[in-house]
């Protein structure tokens, strides 16, 4: 079997990371023209195949695509690189073994690449960094290579150095051969290796000895070869593979995606230097009868099935499965079981995705991505061949800290509506849509603004629904501060049978998790039968709280005592006796309200770091830290979600936009008493506004 790498392509907006895409399957032969992203020809780069994406010439979602290099198959997945979708770019770092980590030869280390970097080390990802745009006025790729070290903390080892810059970049020099690249033809597809030209052969000699010393630190091969005098190719790109994989260095390579130069050797290096699916260790799924025990995985065919599903798409071929395959073999043969839901499929058609075309394939083997026809699932589902049963991912979702109504404008759209949001929520766990109970209106749940605003996009334009939205809401929680019992009796006499149910105990503050009810009845005070119907009359009066509506959590329930009557008890009459303790109970448990509180952090140069500073604290932020480096300014603070609203827009104008944020859900923390009074009043309004 040829070797497979499964790799990432992470970036900051606007590096070029589409544009290198592109190239990538240029050179690979996966397509046979090459569009501009945001080109004239409105053709749109290959790998944005959401309409959306075409326009925007950013790549929101993420497929896979697959390509061939040097006798080895290549799988790019694409991560979305907005933090805002935290949930998916996890899911896409999960089945990626290595990264290419694409930087701007002029900005450099931006806010977002530090995000990508710290969900990248996460998840123990090896990557090699890419300096692009080395044509650009003011790209300086060793300054980028310094900023690696510095902001990143990584160790980055330069196998490259420019052949000329800005205007004038023509290349590369090859520092492991000493050869000077440039690439030529209409398309830059011929490499043409040449001499090291005389006027930089001291600075590739030096930047060479630089690389080797850096290398063998992490190889005593590549040091005694060294001292032997005999420091061969393979001997360095052994070393090289070796410290890469280990998570020692990240090789550094340089290039022009636009201008088509440097994108072989990076290939090259892809194959050379990042693992193989059988070089990675440490792959563990869980297993959800033992307590989410971990499980280790071997990247084998032979051993039974374990498949991650870590993206749906609706195509124009139905509905595509994307999964990893981390042990095991699949064919059309094999029946595999969902692990959460018990289905059972036939996987029948089995394919190979670039962004445009699909190739039937007739088996998968273990660290493969291929994807499935036809299997009704949720993204992040695992699949097996029923032999194991166990999942790749923790059940555990974040809960959505914002919410949007949505109302449809006209008939047609109702119905589209309606079929988008039953695509979304099957694609992200993040995104939820509920009913309000009272007011009918429909409301989508996310991580953030902009993933509501990019599934409002694709409800407009994949799904044709034109549709109304509310300001965004700041989702609240309400929990209890303190423990207060009750003593109710629920008790009715009209016409036939009465109604009775008495229920003792006590409500009180759970440390973590939402709701606990824990049964301390002995000798049958409330008969055994109306125990559940206790449990869901508590639960029921926690969708909302006293206090603004908010759902509840951390609720402990305990049911100490009781009485029950030989005729008039029923379920239904316990259940509203346990309501009718909560109502009479809660507010001598003294709730308060939570709200959802964002990790912050903010980029600018320095003159701007006050302005900045001031910024945040003027929107209750607590600053966490600010340091500088390499020039920039970088400011982490947490901030309540429902400061941030606008926030761009301040920034852009504080800072004569020359600054960039980035945020992400931190936690949950109670909203200080001023503003609690402000928000139960505006509740009590709005209760008012609806009775009227
Ligand atoms: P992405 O947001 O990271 O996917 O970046 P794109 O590939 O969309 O590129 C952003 C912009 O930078 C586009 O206008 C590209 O044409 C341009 N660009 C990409 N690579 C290069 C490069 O190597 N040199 C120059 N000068 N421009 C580039």
């Amino acid at each position: 079997m040829p070797g497979l790498r499964n790799i990432g392509i992470s970036a900051h907006i606007d590096s070029g990371k589409t544009t290198l895409t592109e190239r990538i399957l240029y050179y690979t032969r996966r397509i046979r023209r090459m569009h501009e992203v945001r080109g004239s020809d409105g053709v749109g780069a290959t790998m944005d195949s959401m309409e959306l994406e075409r326009e925007r010439g950013i790549t929101i979602a993420s497929a896979a695509t697959h390509c061939a290099w040097a006798d080895h198959r290549i799988n790019i997945i694409d991560t979305p690189g907005h933090v805002d979708f935290t949930i998916e770019v996890e899911r896409a770092l999960r089945v990626l073994d290595g990264a290419v980590l694409v930087l701007c030869g002029v900005a450099g280390v931006q806010s977002q690449s530090l995000t990508v970097d710290r969900q990248m080390r996460r998840y123990r990802v090896p990557r090699i960094a890419f300096v692009n745009k080395c044509d650009r006025v003011g790209a300086d790729p060793l300054r980028v290579r310094d900023q690696l070290r510095e902001r990143l903390g990584l160790n980055p080892v330069l196998l490259q150095l420019p052949l000329g810059l800005e205007e004038r970049f023509e290349g590369v020099i090859d520092l492991i051969e000493m050869r000077a690249l440039r690439f030529t033809g209409d398309a830059g597809e011929q490499v043409e290796a040449g001499p090291v030209p005389e006027e930089q052969m001291a600075e590739a000699e030096a930047a060479r000895e630089e690389m080797l010393d850096c290398v063998s630190m992490f190889s005593d091969e590549l040091t005694e070869a060294i001292l032997e005098g005999r420091t061969t190719t393979p001997a360095i790109l052994g070393a090289l593979r070796e410290a890469t994989i280990a998570r020692q260095i990240v090789p550094v390579l340089l290039g022009s995606a636009y201008k088509n130069k440097g994108v072989q050797p990076l290939l090259d290096a892809v194959v050379r230097y990042l693992p193989a699916p059988e070089d990675v260790g440490h792959v563990t799924a869980l297993d959800p009868e033992r307590d989410e025990a971990p499980v280790e995985l071997h990247a084998d065919p032979a051993r039974p099935l374990v498949a991650l599903a870590f993206k749906l798409e609706d195509g124009r071929y139905g509905q595509l499965t994307y999964v990893r395959l981390y042990q095991g073999y699949l064919d059309r043969e094999v029946t595999i079981v969902n692990t959460r839901s018990r289905q059972k499929h036939r996987v029948g058609r089995l394919v190979r995705m670039h962004a445009d075309a699909m190739e039937e394939i007739h088996r998968a083997a273990a660290g493969d991505i291929v994807a499935l026809f036809g299997v009704d699932c949720r993204s992040g589902d695992t699949f097996t061949d029923g032999r194991l049963s166990v999942s790749m991912t923790s059940m555990h979702v974040p809960a959505p800290v914002i919410a949007v109504a949505v109302q449809p404008e006209d008939h047609a759209s109702e119905g589209n509506l309606a079929k988008a949001l039953r695509r979304f929520t099957k694609e992200d766990p993040t995104f939820r849509t509920t009913v309000d109970r009272e007011s009918g209106e429909t409301l989508i749940h996310g991580m953030g603004e902009l993933h509501l605003q990019v599934y409002l996009e694709r409800m407009r334009r994949e799904y044709r629904a034109r549709v109304r939205t509310s300001a965004p809401k700041v989702a609240y929680r309400e929990a209890l501060t303190r423990p207060a019992r009750f003593d109710y009796t629920h008790k009715k006499q009209t016409g036939g049978a009465g109604q009775y149910g008495r229920v003792i105990g006590e409500i009180t503050p759970l440390e973590d998790g939402e709701f606990e009810f824990v049964d301390q009845i002995t000798g049958g005070a409330v008969p055994r039968q109306y125990i559940t119907a206790v449990k869901k009359g508590f639960s029921d009066m926690l969708a909302r709280g006293p206090l603004v509506e908010a759902p509840l959590v951390h609720v402990r329930v305990v049911l100490e005592d009781g009485a029950a009557h030989s005729v008039d008890s029923s379920e239904m009459a316990f259940r509203e006796a346990a309501r009718g303790a909560w109502r009479e109970t809660v507010a001598k448990a003294a709730p308060r309200i939570l709200e959802p509180v964002m990790r912050v952090a903010v980029e600018s140069p320095p003159e701007f770091a006050g302005a900045v500073l001031g910024s945040l604290g003027q929107r209750r932020g607590t600053i966490i830290g600010s340091q500088e480096q390499s020039g920039q300014a970088r400011v982490e603070a947490e901030v309540p979600l429902a400061e941030m609203f606008g926030y761009a827009t301040t920034l852009r104008s504080v800072t004569e936009g020359k600054a960039e944020f980035t945020m992400e859900f931190a936690r949950y923390l109670p909203v200080p008493a001023g503003i609690a009074e402000t928000l139960v009043e505006e509740a009590r309004k709005r209760r008012a506004e609806r009775r009227r």
